[in-house]
């Protein structure tokens, strides 16, 4: 029984690692999808935004450190967001206390009312879910506005499906003591994470690529899907390979778009899902210590970038002696303002306005490049659920696994891609 895996990113080399007969075609001559790193000039950058390996699965991290071996290191996290020029202690909520009293006050205050009014009605919407959660302060100065800057969308058109388990709601006492100015940490499954030593998030990559090496097909991108007497038959317009089973981790879209005879009903579906791009912008810096920030989040409309990395600070690996390596993330959608400005504009403003809120001095910069990801994030609008499920419906009757952040159209870190691929692979070895 051979199984055909479409994409070799971490979901597709994770299911090679664990299913022994089967084969991964992959359109690009590198694997790693998400996960790549670029490796130029003695700077290792992950090109499709600073990754981190953090994970509340245990058994989950447990496989993915293994992977490593000893190329790893373990870091606290040490993030800020930029505030009206303040650095505040990530997350907001547990941060109060660094903002200027009246906003610490009026962040409390909005917190209370919101437990007074608590409970009135249940939120519709994304926005809602804020205010009701944090309360008015806190929504409204930082929540909204970075919320709809890195989604490139209104959060009162967003549902809540995706928040649960990924924005805690934040316990009374941490709140009263973060406005009191005691120590208190929020998202604390993500408060110490691993990293590579050497070669960025890649070298995750490179390991499972190396259990998998003769399974893989490079260079196949898969144009067509067939049924034909029981076999899967997958073809990239030149070259035909047959399979028994079938599992994609390619997006969802061009899974459907590879399939023959789709119901009308599927594709309209099919566009109404939404998702984001993202350009990174990518720095060397000829600064041996820059700061010792993790990364920092910046709410502001003045400036791209939603998010600022400082790789060097996972790992000096990252960057030649001497230097250190800076990571700007910038989310767009296709066809708008920032997607029209060329690569060129987008680091040139970007080195800009890094340098005028100080968190560069532009005449250190030297190394740039900068590198689009079409798919980054995928955005939960109000018809997700229905418009999702008529899809995953349809191709679960054909008999398609789909497996993957973008093939199963959910916001998903390595650690459930990981999860969802060593259940596809249990089904898969079991049956
Ligand atoms: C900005 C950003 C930051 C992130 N940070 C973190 C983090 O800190 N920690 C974390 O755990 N996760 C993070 N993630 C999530 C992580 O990147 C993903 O969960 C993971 O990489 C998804 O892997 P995948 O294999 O499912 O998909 P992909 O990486 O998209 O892989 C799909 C593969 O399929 C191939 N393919 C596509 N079409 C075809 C075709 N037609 N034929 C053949 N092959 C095809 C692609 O080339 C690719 O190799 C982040 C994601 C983003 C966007």
């Amino acid at each position: 029984m051979t199984v055909g895996i479409i994409g070799a990113g971490l979901t597709g080399l994770t299911l090679g690692s664990l299913i022994a007969d089967c084969e991964i075609v992959e359109k690009n001559s590198k694997c790693g999808g998400l996960c790549r790193s670029l490796e130029e000039d003695g700077f290792t950058f992950d090109w499709s935004g600073s990754h981190i390996i953090f994970s509340k699965d245990k058994r989950v991290l447990t496989v993915m450190l293994e992977k490593l071996g000893d190329n790893i290191v373990k870091r606290r996290r040490n993030t800020k967001i930029l505030y009206k020029g303040n650095y505040v202690k990530y997350p907001f909520e547990n941060g109060l206390s660094d903002l200027p009293l009246q906003d610490n006050f009026e962040c409390l205050t909005g917190f209370v009312e919101a437990l007074i009014n608590n409970n009135k009605s249940r939120p519709g919407n994304f926005k809602e879910w804020l205010y009701s959660t944090f309360g008015k302060g806190m929504a409204e100065k930082y929540l909204i506005p970075y919320n709809e800057k890195i989604w490139k969308y209104d959060t009162s058109e967003m549902s809540t499906v995706w928040v649960d388990g990924r924005v805690p709601k934040p316990p009374v006492e941490d709140i009263i003591k973060s406005s009191l100015g005691i120590a208190t940490e929020g998202y604390t499954h993500q408060l110490n994470f691993y990293y590579p030593k050497e070669g960025g998030i890649n070298a995750f990559i490179r390991s499972l690529e190396h259990e998998s090496w003769d399974k893989i097909i490079r260079n196949f991108d898969v144009k067509s899907i067939d049924r034909k007497n029981d076999r899967w038959i997958v073809s990239n317009g030149i070259e035909r390979r047959s399979y028994d089973k079938l599992i994609a981790t390619q997006p969802i879209f061009d899974v459907v778009r590879s399939i023959k005879d789709v119901p009308a009903e599927i594709y309209k579906a099919l566009d109404e899902l939404k998702y984001n791009s993202l350009i990174t912008v990518m720095l060397g810096l000829d600064v041996e210590h820059l700061n010792d920030f993790s990364w920092l989040y910046i709410p502001d409309g003045d400036c791209l970038a939603h998010r600022v990395a400082f790789p060097s600070n996972y790992s000096k690996g990252v960057a030649p002696e001497g230097k250190s390596a800076v990571l700007a993330e910038i989310t767009y959608n296709r066809g708008d303002p920032i997607d029209r400005l060329t690569d060129d504009e987008i680091i040139t403003r970007t080195v800009e306005e890094l340098h005028k809120k100080k968190i560069i001095d532009k005449d250190t910069v030297c190394f740039t490049r900068a590198k689009r990801t079409r798919y980054a994030y995928v955005i939960s609008d109000l018809n997700y659920e229905r418009n999702i499920e008529v899809i995953k419906r349809f191709l679960s009757r054909r008999g398609i696994h789909l497996v993957g952040r973008f093939a199963e159209f959910k916001y998903l870190n390595m650690d459930a891609c990981v999860r969802s691929a060593m259940d596809c692979a249990k089904v898969m070895n079991d049956e």
